[in-house]
């Protein structure tokens, strides 16, 4: 990072193994939440910087693949322990520039760290299959290859996690990388740059260029990448995957959430409002998995709502990197009060204004606060239902039945998560067998899947087939080739016209 502008620290490219010198062009503000400040400039790259990093990356790559497993099983390896030895670093450069507290940055660098151990199992997760004696003397095998140059495009609400569930397994397969991180806090993306580098990744496996739509469209265009993973909003994730699958790429693209939480009457109330005010204001409700709507079942809703009130009177709402703050500041302040316009909405649309976070002081900061709201008697057709907010808004709906509770939750455009609240088994098992979505909780609120399994969402929470992270991304990052191989044998040797068949 270099000096650019008015004194402000530039957030550079990093191609070829090294931070790029700043270039003239354009570049974004990167705010610091907390204070509402500008605190660097991060670069727009052109369509020319992409095609120098994916340059980079193609050169890389043929040397990349055919270096051991067993060697880039030690270079993740490495790369573990320099994120375990700088986790704080890496957490305060989260919170300085997404705002979310230090704590929660933390836990987002453990739960990045987690995909850097599972790759460091890559020379056994590409074991291939063997069948001797397919035929006479032919034997048939499968390998997974790696696919080249692999782009991740990803968002704000997790600058150092995403991208390390896309790059961890790309690498560790043999492909190069190009990671296109949020605007918003680019400074994150250089430092694990930096990390991969000093843990043995050779110079063009793995690039950073910066910027926005400008970057994204040629990096979709580019005829020598060859997979897309993207996360972040629905519209966006949905115009990638068609770009890039019309562009010949293997893409998996994960949107937006909308997550329900459903409350049996038989729930133990405290730890279900433990777990809705957890999940629902969280990073200030900028998570994917956060949940944003309750689903009271059954006349629960009174218990439940005045336990939900008790809980949010006694969150700290205050600067990430200060002491006791449980709740930070949004994103920016356009965000804040785009988040804060669905509570004066919601109003108007007759939903009840249970706690009205706008009303607190803690908006007159001069940061991108806004304190915790929670809206009753919300249903399908406000906009607070019908759209993610993505802020620290909780939605209370309240209906007769599971069956209607579940239709709800089912008729929902967005399925990423949903979870459960309830004593009986058999209700948690049919909800785990009826429920549309790609991750479901038990009596958990926020079922993010450990690295050993995948990560992914349904209906318009992802395009593609594969998840990401896990089995299913050691799968989207190769290819599988058959091979059947026959030795020379003088005996079995003659000319046969017909089609091969297993004698
Ligand atoms: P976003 O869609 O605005 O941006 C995501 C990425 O796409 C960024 O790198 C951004 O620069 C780029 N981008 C933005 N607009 C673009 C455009 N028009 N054309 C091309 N590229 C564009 O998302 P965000 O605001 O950074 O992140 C929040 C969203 O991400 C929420 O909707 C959240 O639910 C979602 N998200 C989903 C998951 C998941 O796993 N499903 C995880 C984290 C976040």
């Amino acid at each position: 990072m270099i000096e650019g502008a008015i004194g402000l620290r530039m957030v550079t490219n990093w191609i070829g193994g090294k931070a790029e010198d700043s270039r003239a062009g354009r570049s974004g503000l990167v705010w610091d939440p907390a204070t509402g400040e500008a605190q660097a400039h991060v670069h727009f790259s052109t369509a020319e910087d992409v095609d120098c990093a994916v340059a980079a990356a193609k050169a890389a790559f043929p040397g990349w693949r055919a270096t051991p497993l067993s060697r880039r099983s030690e270079t993740m390896f490495r790369m573990r322990e320099l994120v375990d030895r700088n986790r704080r670093h890496i957490a305060e450069l989260i919170t300085s520039e997404h705002g979310k507290t230090l704590s929660d940055a933390l836990g987002e660098v453990a739960r990045g760290l987690e995909n850097i151990e599972f790759a460091c199992g890559v020379p056994s997760l590409l074991k291939g299959g063997y069948s001797e004696q397919a035929s006479r003397g032919i034997d048939v095998y499968q390998i997974r290859q790696p696919l080249g140059v692999t782009v991740g495009i990803t968002p704000f609400n997790f600058p150092a996690m995403v991208p390390m569930w896309m790059f961890a397994n790309s690498l560790a397969c043999g492909n190069t990388f190009i990671l296109k991180p949020s605007e918003k806090d680019p400074s994150v993306s250089v430092y694990l740059a930096a990390l991969l580098r000093e843990a043995g990744v050779p110079d063009g496996v793995f690039n950073v260029v910066q910027g926005d739509r400008v970057a994204v469209d040629r990096l979709l265009a580019h005829p020598d990448v060859k997979a897309v993973s993207f996360v972040g909003s629905t519209p966006v994730a949905k115009s990638t995957y068609r770009t890039a699958t019309d562009n010949g790429k293997r893409v998996q693209a994960l949107g937006g959430a909308k997550n329900h939480m459903l409350v049996m009457p038989d729930a133990d109330i405290g730890m279900a409002a433990d777990a809705a005010v957890s999940a629902a204001y969280g990073s200030a409700g900028e998570r994917c998995m956060a949940i944003s709507v309750i689903v009271a079942v059954g006349g629960v809703g009174n218990r439940l709502r005045d336990a939900i009130r008790d809980r949010i009177a006694r969150i700290k709402t205050g600067p990430g990197l200060e002491d006791g703050s449980e709740m930070g500041p949004l994103i920016t302040g356009e965000h804040r009060d785009r988040v804060a316009s669905y509570v004066t909405q919601a109003a108007g649309e007759g939903a009840d204004v249970t706690v009205d976070g706008r009303q607190d002081p803690i908006r007159r900061r001069p940061g991108f606060f806004l304190k915790p709201s929670l809206l009753d008697n919300v249903k399908p057709g406000m906009r607070c239902y019908d759209d993610e907010i993505f802020g620290p808004v909780l939605s209370m709906v309240r209906v007769p039945t599971y069956e209607q509770g579940l239709t709800l939750i089912n008729d929902h455009p967005m399925g990423n998560g949903a979870a459960i609240f309830t004593r009986d088994g058999g209700v948690a098992r049919q909800f785990q067998f009826d429920v549309e979505a790609g991750m479901v909780g038990i009596n958990v609120s926020i079922p993010v899947p450990v690295s050993y399994y995948s990560f992914g969402g349904w209906k318009a929470s992802l395009f593609g087939d594969l998840h990401m992270y896990g089995p299913e991304g050691v799968q989207f990052y190769t290819k599988a080739k058959v091979v059947t191989a026959r030795w020379p044998d003088a005996s079995s040797g003659q000319v046969d016209l017909g089609f091969p068949q297993n004698r």
